[in-house]
């Protein structure tokens, strides 16, 4: 099966690309960081410790996530709203640390990925999830362009915080994220890299999209 697999900081367009390529190109757009927001959800709704690796690791155990008509869905239910609340934004990094919760993740991940074409994006999708993905990307911009584009969406979704707030959010979970034991945001050595600073969705896209079809039988 093809995987084109984009890793990147928040902010950095992985989301907005994946998500017209996956149409351009028919491909399955597999949202990972989705995934962490779902499981940090639950553990907000349920009360949980955010130190409970126990039991933080069983919610995903028994949780089916799925992707429909670019909603998230959690057991059945919508949660695409929810899961970009600033309160599960400024837990779903510690939470996404936890070893054994993204085995699970990452085994569902390869799952989602058995019997389609798939456009995969994350933090570790290039390095650990699939390594060997038929195309590798990795998309970055500047601190201050990422928490600007990102304060921007949330006020098109309606999502309460300040520029400020934003700005130190993805500055502590670019620390974190890059910081992990296991599955830390990192350029892999055979990954194209993009710097998105100064060009728009559409350059992106289409620099990607060039590298895409122009191997278009190319296959893992
Ligand atoms: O992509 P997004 O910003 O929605 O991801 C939310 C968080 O989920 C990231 O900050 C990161 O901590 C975690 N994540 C991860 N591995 C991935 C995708 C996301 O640890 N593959």
């Amino acid at each position: 099966m093809k995987i084109v697999a984009i890793d990147g900081p928040a902010g950095s367009g992985k989301g907005t690309v994946s998500r017209i390529l996956s149409k351009k190109c028919n491909l399955l757009y597999i949202d990972t960081g989705a995934m962490y927001r779902s499981i940090a959800y639950q553990v907000l709704k349920l009360g949980i410790d955010i130190t409970d690796e126990e039991k933080i690791t069983d919610i995903a155990k028994n949780s089916k996530i799925e992707f429909i008509d670019e909603k998230t869905y959690l057991n059945g239910i919508d949660i695409s709203k929810e899961i970009r609340s600033m309160e599960v934004t400024k837990i779903v990094s510690p939470v996404s640390s936890i070893v054994p919760l993204r085995e699970v993740l990452v085994g569902m991940q390869r799952e989602m990925a058995r019997n389609h074409d798939v456009i995969m994006e994350g933090r570790d999708i290039t390095t650990v999830v699939f390594p060997n993905a038929t195309y590798k990307f990795y998309l970055d911009a500047t601190t201050p362009e990422r928490a600007k584009r990102r304060y921007k969406e949330n006020i098109i979704k309606g999502i309460n915080s300040s520029y400020e707030e934003v700005l130190e959010n993805i500055k502590k979970r670019d620390y974190n994220d890059m910081n992990k034991s296991v599955g830390a945001l990192k350029i892999a050595h055979d990954a194209i890299y993009i710097d998105s600073t100064n060009m728009t969705i559409e350059e992106v896209v289409s620099a990607m999209e060039n590298v895409i079809e122009n191997d278009k039988h190319k296959e893992v």
